[in-house]
């Protein structure tokens, strides 16, 4: 941190405290520092001019030469309008104003030769540029020193009416440069590592950034200001799993014994798929160095990474230790007590469940054989988190579908025995690559990349809500060769009863069409009893029911082999990764499955999109690629809970991958030679880092 950063802004000319409060209020912009750190979102090059003729409505930002052939004040009063018809010989263009009329007709004047730069649109057929910004040739020229490239700022409809758009963002940061005078930003990076990778210092990095003076110098601003925060992520991450490992020592697995080979000779019902084998590998590994194991296990939906868990399991019991898996529903650590219960049969090993419909009287008892180490694995859901929940030496602890729960609570599991047990954390979906190395950058990852033999992939089409009647009657085939079909509805989360009242309605319209007599139908929803929701969804497992409908994609994770159509109401509004997960539930069988993705016809560009990516592919890691392309790493589930800062100043997760993956060697390479970066040259990184850790990010709660 530099002393700019106690210097306000309020007190450059040009601001005054109006816009001070604006920016505070909007951005969190108050020192030089904070504006200086304001960075363009992206910059166009002004040394182009277009010809109007060239412009489309599609065009983005441009700037074009010419001159005003008349002006034209339209409406009364508030409403007032100004129309000037602009000419660059050849094509014309309307520009209009809305605000700061009076102003735009004194100042420009019809016949002066203008540069016009803005974002044209087209309005009753017709190209038109609203509040464009303008400068005299003359003006234009004087500027052309600055390498033709400006950048753009982001700033807020508030903003906006406060008289702060992008310009006067420009002319702010320009007065906060010009009042630095020849000041130079203190470094923020260590000399030998700018010297290593090459990098711009930090004071030409941020002039730059703002004002480049070619393009080649942009780039390696952004270049190093991109750098240079990923790797105090990398560093901090990183760090954080040195502490960590230097403080605890794992338990060390060396036996695999009794369990772990009478399940694999004797019980397995299949061969384990090559990607399975390595994971087991990997994590047998892991657990024998006498470190303790933080391991992320990747794999689309239906790759088993259930029977992996299960079998890391037996490696804790067979080396005297208990093992809990932990699931974010009640439904589906309900299946999960079930189908290990049903394959460990006959092993001799003890399974519990607990969940927060377990019973008082039940609950005594469990925790007493959990207490004395009777019980070997015990399953459930958040109620194993509970204080009262005590093991007598639990060694193994497994996470499904990660992304439910905070980090918070992954870390509480921990005091769950003197020394951390080992953690397996499952993800359900998958992450992209760079994500992985900041959401979960603390863990080690394996990845299930195969799905096991003899699955056909699911065929996956999009249709609009107003064509049903085909679909109807395929489901009706489908349904008479013995499958079963989910329908979903979304969950909308500003109105549960908006949400049953579709589902009602979706329920009382299916009735309709396949009428009581000849099929039955399970409902399951938010506001059922457990007792119920576990009774409609017994129906539709053991086959009594052929229908199931639902409104969450809770309810729905299940595992239904025999369920071979899976129709989405209202697909829009699900996010790519629910939409992937969903589908998820069928193809689980050898059959041919089938998803069907209803929509409205009215789609914006991107629901659209997405109902295309659904439609071309199956592969998991596809999606979750395109879903962080399209919405960025903030809206992407489980980044709100993971307290990591998402909102980046500069880098991308979505297409920074390769600097980031520089970013988190580089932070290895210095932790490795300097674990508490004690030595003279890494003082600055221990400053940077205490600086980051005055940020309301707690680094430490993640397990
Ligand atoms: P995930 O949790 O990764 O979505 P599951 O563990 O639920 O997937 O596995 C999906 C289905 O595949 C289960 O019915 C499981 O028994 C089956 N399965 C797992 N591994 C294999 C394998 N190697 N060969 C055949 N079927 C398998
Ligand atoms: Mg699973």
């Amino acid at each position: 941190m530099s002393e700019l950063s106690t210097k306000d802004i309020k007190f450059l000319s040009g601001v005054g405290p109006k816009k001070a409060e604006l920016l505070k209020k909007e951005l969190e912009i108050s020192s030089f520092e904070d504006m200086l750190y304001y960075f363009p979102y992206r910059y166009i090059d002004r040394s182009k001019y277009y010809q109007i003729r060239e412009i489309t409505s599609a065009s983005s930002y441009i700037q074009i030469k010419g001159k005003i052939i008349r002006m034209e004040q339209q409406g009364e009063m508030r409403k007032q309008r100004l129309s000037a018809l602009f000419s660059d010989g050849v094509g014309t263009i309307e520009l209009v104003w809305f605000k700061g009329v009076k102003f735009a007709l004194e100042k420009y004047k019809v016949g002066e030769e203008y540069v016009v730069f803005g974002k044209p649109g087209v309005f009753n057929g017709k190209l038109n540029m609203v509040h464009p910004e303008m400068e005299t040739v003359n003006e234009a020229l004087s500027k052309q020193s600055l390498g033709g490239l400006q950048g753009l700022y982001n700033t807020t409809e508030r903003m906006k009416s406060g008289f702060l758009n992008s310009k006067a963002i420009r002319k702010i940061v320009m007065s906060v440069i010009k009042s630095i005078g020849s000041y130079k930003m203190p470094e923020t990076l260590p000399a030998y590592l700018l010297q290593k990778y090459n990098l711009l210092n930090l004071h030409e990095s941020l002039m730059n950034i703002h004002f480049p003076q070619n393009p080649e110098m942009l780039r390696r601003a952004e270049y190093r200001l991109k750098l240079e925060e990923l790797f105090y992520i990398q560093l901090n991450i990183l760090r954080t799993v040195k502490i960590r490992s230097q403080r605890f020592k794992g338990f060390g697995f060396e036996n695999i014994g009794h369990y772990f080979n009478t399940f694999y000779r004797e019980f397995l019902p299949f061969d384990l798929t090559e990607a399975q084998k390595r994971v087991i590998r990997e994590i047998r590994a892991d657990v024998g160095s006498g470190k303790q194991m933080n391991r992320l296990l990747q794999g689309d939906v239906g790759s088993g990474k259930t029977l992996v868990a299960l079998m890391v399991m037996l490696i804790a019991l067979d080396n005297g230790f208990q093992a809990c898996l932990m699931a974010p529903t009640e439904i589906l650590a309900t299946q999960h007590a079930d189908s290990i219960t049903t394959m460990l049969n006959g092993l001799g090993v003890n399974v519990s469940l607990l969940t927060g419909s377990t019973k008082k009287t039940e609950r005594a008892g469990l925790f007493e054989r959990l207490a004395t180490g009777e019980i070997q694995i015990l399953i459930g859901t958040h109620a194993l988190l509970e204080d009262n929940v005590k093991f007598a030496n639990l060694g193994m602890v497994v996470i499904d579908e990660q992304h439910r729960f905070g980090v918070a609570q992954r870390a509480r599991l921990w005091s769950k025995n003197t020394q951390p047990p080992h953690v397996l954390v499952m993800t359900a979906t998958p992450i992209p690559r760079t994500l992985a190395m900041t959401l979960y950058g603390d863990l080690d990852v394996s990845v299930i990349d195969r799905l096991p033999p003899g699955r056909k992939p699911v065929q996956t089409y999009h249709q609009f809500d107003n064509k049903r009647v085909g679909l109807y009657d395929f489901i009706k085939k489908q349904i008479a060769q013995g499958r079963q079909v989910y329908v979903v509805y979304p969950l909308i989360q500003e109105s549960e009863k908006m949400d049953y009242h579709n589902l009602e309605e979706g329920y009382n319209h299916l009735q309709e069409i396949f009428p009581p007599a000849e099929y039955s139908i399970s409902m399951v929803h938010g506001k059922m009893k457990p007792s119920e929701k576990e009774e409609q969804m017994q129906r539709f497992v053991s086959g009594q029911t052929q229908i199931l409908i639902a409104t969450t994609v809770i309810e729905v994770g299940v595992n239904v082999p025999n369920a071979s159509v899976m129709v989405i109401e209202s697909a829009e509004r699900f996010g790519l990764s629910q939409l992937h997960q969903l589908r998820g539930r069928v193809g689980r069988g050898a059959d041919q499955s089938y998803c069907v993705l209803i929509t409205s016809p009215k789609l914006s560009n991107e629901s659209r999109q997405r109902m295309e990516i659904m439609v071309r592919t199956n592969d998991g890691f596809e999606i979750s690629e395109a879903d962080l392309r399209m919405r960025g790493p903030g809206d992407l589930e489980g980044t709100q809970q993971s307290g990591i800062p998402f909102n980046l100043k500069i880098a991308n997760l979505a297409t920074d991958g390769q600097v980031l993956q520089l970013a988190r060697q580089i932070a290895m390479e210095v932790l490795d030679e300097d674990p508490g970066l004690t030595v003279e040259k890494n003082f600055v990184l221990n400053k940077q880092l205490n600086c980051l850790a005055r940020n309301p990010v707690n680094w430490g709660v993640i397990s």
